[in-house]
């Protein structure tokens, strides 16, 4: 039981904290350079038998989602149920997600939707959160690319915050407010690209410098339920973005909401670059300063 992962909940603020004391025993090959030999996610080190689910479906694998050792949440433990995967992004090589090709973020955006759509398949589960920490200011802890799921039984406090925000927007306004966004973004000076299944923006609001959120333009709540010209457009977005975020050199993290119960919402992605470190005021007051201005952001996205 000492070791066992634990959720518990601060009333006074609302906040849920995963205790996992067997993640202090994560791998770390940021330090030294990896040896594809040696590399646990180059696709010859990697048993075909710790493959949860593939893509291509079957064949040689493009993405390939595996078990992650080392998770805070298990569907074992009742006392912070959940699942937790690793997503290969490619098994070869590469250690910045954003030298994937179109083909290659095509074929991990597809393992992501399998992914979600087996999840929730659990009825326990709640929330999934598909993400990526590329770089080490952006949490990754290992170099070969890769990307996450998070699935649990709670219902994080900001998505709960979100839904119901949302909700009595919808309820007073009688219009979608992701609706309203997208139809108001498509004529400002922080849009970056758009097609007729996807807009791409900087949020008027951004937290994070050159932050960009992706969002589906159908009514369409999730990742499980994007169709493939959907899935093909969002590919090109994020293709476009890594692009101009290489040659800013920032380590990043990516985020995709899955609020099983919530169907009132749009799919989005957020990108967050990582160029500055959350300090004092941040993470004492929850207020957030943003050195860059999201019209300035998106004026360099669409360059
Ligand atoms: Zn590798
Ligand atoms: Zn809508």
């Amino acid at each position: 039981m000492k070791n066992q992962a634990q959720i518990r909940y601060n009333p006074l603020n609302g906040r849920s904290i995963i205790f996992a004391p067997k993640r202090a025993k994560r791998p770390n090959d940021l330090k030294n350079k990896t040896k594809e030999s040696s590399c646990p996610f180059c696709s010859a080190n990697v048993k075909k038998t710790n493959i949860l689910q593939q893509w291509p479906s079957s064949g040689k694998w493009q993405s390939a989602a595996i078990k992650n050792i080392y998770p805070a949440l298990s569907n074992k433990n009742k006392n912070a149920y959940g699942y937790q995967e690793i997503i290969i992004d490619s098994g070869h090589h590469y250690e910045n997600f954003l030298e994937l090709n179109l083909k290659q973020i095509s074929s991990l955006l597809k393992l992501f939707q399998l992914r979600n759509q087996a999840l929730s398949k659990d009825k326990k589960i709640k929330y999934i959160l598909t993400f990526k920490n590329q770089g080490r200011a952006a949490g990754a802890s290992l170099r070969h690319i890769h990307s996450q799921i998070f699935a649990s039984s709670i219902l994080p406090p900001e998505i709960i915050e979100e839904r119901n925000r949302t909700a009595r927007y919808q309820a007073e306004n009688k219009v979608c407010p992701y609706c309203l966004l997208i139809n108001n973004e498509q004529k400002s000076q922080r849009l970056v690209w758009q097609d007729s299944k996807m807009i791409a923006i900087c949020p008027f609001a951004s937290e994070f410098p050159y932050e960009v959120w992706i969002i589906s333009k159908r009514h369409v709540d999730n990742i499980s339920l994007l169709n493939n010209k959907e899935l093909k457009s969002l590919a090109q977005a994020l293709k476009l973005i890594a692009k101009k975020l290489k040659s800013l050199e920032y380590d990043f993290n990516f985020f995709a909401h899955n609020d099983i119960d919530n169907q009132h919402q749009h799919f989005y992605i957020k990108i967050q670059p990582r160029p500055n470190i959350w300090a004092g005021i941040e993470l004492g007051s929850g207020l957030i300063i943003n050195p860059v201005m999201p019209e300035e952001a998106a004026t360099y996205y669409r360059k």
